[in-house]
């Protein structure tokens, strides 16, 4: 592990995110698995290994299914874009390797789930999410992030909601 230490709790989860993701679309490529079956499985292999715990791994899976009903919105309309969006050209190699992966595999699911979403969902501060425009639901600042990121509280008036667009 090579791993910077700036913020130890955040990276912690902004690096199973990326894990989380990477290993779903691996599981995905294996077989025929609904989404939640991979999601599932893939936390259960991560917390087994021992560096992170079942819970960890639950709700940071959590946090990836959302990013992946939301982008599946974007998805039917022009999947390449999306993944273009969410694949920033000069963040750190590697960073976007994951959830991008699972966008590739997953289009046809994601078109399924978007087709299941109704309504937007709400992001708040302390939740790990992919790249994207963060609006804040009190005061409308926009936060635009080019990697996967643990939101932060609004600068501009410290609400701690957000709606959420690519
Ligand atoms: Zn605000």
């Amino acid at each position: 592990m090579t791993e910077k230490k700036n913020n130890p709790e955040e990276n912690e989860d902004v690096g199973l995110y990326q894990k989380m993701a990477e290993r779903t679309a691996e599981i995905l490529q294996e077989g025929r698995k609904t989404l939640d079956e991979a999601l599932k499985k893939a936390g259960d292999e991560i917390s087994s290994g021992g560096e992170y715990t079942r819970e960890q791994a639950e709700k940071i899976g959590q946090y990836l299914r959302r990013d992946l009903s939301e982008v599946g919105k974007k998805a039917q309309l022009a999947r390449d874009a999306v993944i273009e969006a969410v694949e920033p050209h000069r963040v750190v190699a590697g960073v976007q390797s994951g959830l991008t992966r699972l966008l590739r595999t997953a289009a046809d699911i994601l078109s399924e789930l978007a087709g299941k979403s109704e309504q937007a969902l709400e992001f708040k501060t302390g939740e790990v999410t992919s790249p994207g425009t963060l609006t804040c639901k009190s005061c409308s600042k926009e936060m635009h992030f080019k990697s996967t990121v643990r939101i932060p509280p609004c600068p501009s008036c410290h609400s701690t909601l957000f709606r959420k667009s690519y």
